[in-house]
């Protein structure tokens, strides 16, 4: 691990066109917020010039891991990639930031970021389904859905229901996916991540449907490789050619998909998104200057961490989406919906911000 960083940190050709796309250093605008600025301090650090000081870690912690810089680099470097090698060392080397002890406390103590009790997990399910039963099919709603955004996963409950499609779900069984403390670097996720392919398969489960893009991407990569991982998104729109799912009401509204970078870049889903979103009557999709690979981060990853510097960056996607007449951002995962609600807040931008499974339910086609 140690060879790629010193590869990586003398490939850099220190162009600086990683710097286009960094939400952080366009909001911050330092050279130590770019991947540029950061790869000199690695540099500096590897050739003994300088310690891991907690500055230093933190300008590390404070890479959203977005991936945008990889697209633009001429010489490949994974930038998002360095960071997560170098968190896994300072973890191993007792130096996560303690700003993020917290966060780490409450995922591996309650099973859950906010610190909640297991209990309340699966409130938020209507009757029928708060007993898991076996399935082909489960829906793994999160943390954010389960505790702090519930409207997204009722409504995902409703349409499935509604369409009498075949699923489970864990409910207050569930537990975090473990994403949080991969971003942290932490390695004890495996825990989280056993119990819940314990239940999987307890429950003959072969394809897990998430609605949540962190998820998504720890399911994805991490979990073992014997279940298929869908983002709702996909589910709906393979439901939808089926001719099982369907919409009819019109929402006259101009519509600017936010690719989030989990499930965009990190997981390469962009289309299905849009194939929703342009299958309600009326709606007039747009699209951000910059979209799919090149999208712009909204933060989200840094909003556990450095809350500020996430809801400045948020507020420049609203801005962004207001310049373009757009009226709803839409979303596909709930933390850029919860950041972005928070940049537009900041920004005092007045602007409808929807998951998308949010925006469904009224617009169904009925039997
Ligand atoms: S991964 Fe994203 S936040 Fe980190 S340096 Fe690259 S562009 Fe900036
Ligand atoms: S784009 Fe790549 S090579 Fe150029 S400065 Fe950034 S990390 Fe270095």
């Amino acid at each position: 691990m140690r060879e790629r960083l010193v590869e990586d940190a003398y490939t850099c050709a220190s162009c600086g066109f990683c710097r286009f796309g960094c939400p952080v250093y366009r909001e911050v605008g330092f050279e130590s917020a770019s991947a540029r600025g950061r790869m000199y301090l690695l540099k500096r650090v590897l050739e003994g010039k300088l310690g891991y000081t907690e500055r230093v870690v933190d300008s590390f912690y404070m890479c959203a891991q977005c991936q945008n810089c990889k697209q633009l680099c001429p010489t490949g470097i994974d930038f998002g990639e360095d960071v997560a090698i170098l968190k896994e060392m300072f973890i191993r080397e007792g130096k996560l930031p303690s700003y993020l002890f917290p966060l780490r406390d409450n995922v591996i103590e309650k099973g859950n970021p906010f610190g909640r009790d297991v209990e309340e997990r699966g409130e938020w399910l209507p009757g029928k389904y708060r007993t898991p039963k076996s399935s082909e099919y489960l829906y793994f709603a999160g943390c954010s859905a389960s505790y702090a955004s519930t409207r997204i996963a009722k409504s995902i409950v409703k349409i499935l229901d509604q369409i009498e499609f075949d699923f489970t779900v864990l409910g207050k069984e569930e537990s975090c996916c473990g994403s949080p403390l991969e971003r942290m670097g932490e390695t004890v996720g495996a825990k989280l991540m056993e119990k819940n392919v314990q239940k999987f398969r307890e429950l003959g489960v072969k394809t897990v449907i998430v609605s949540c893009a962190g998820c998504l991407k720890t399911l994805t990569h991490s979990y073992p490789k014997d279940f298929k991982v869908l983002h709702v998104t996909q589910l709906f729109d393979q439901l939808m050619r089926e001719g099982r799912l369907g919409f009819e009401k019109e929402l006259d509204k101009k519509v600017v998909y936010f690719d989030g970078c989990d499930i965009g870049r990190h997981c390469g889903i962009y289309e299905e998104p849009r194939n929703i979103l342009r299958s309600i009557p009326g709606v007039k999709l747009i699209d951000y200057e910059y979209s799919r690979e090149e999208a712009l981060c909204c933060g989200g990853p840094l909003a556990s961490s450095h809350p500020e510097l996430a809801h400045k960056i948020a507020s420049s996607r609203a801005k962004e989406a207001k310049e373009l007449g757009a009226e709803i951002i839409a979303t596909a995962c709930p933390t850029c919906m919860v950041n972005l609600k928070e940049g537009a807040k900041l920004a005092q931008i007045e602007m409808e911000i929807q998951d998308i499974p949010m925006l469904l339910p009224k617009f169904l086609k009925r039997g």
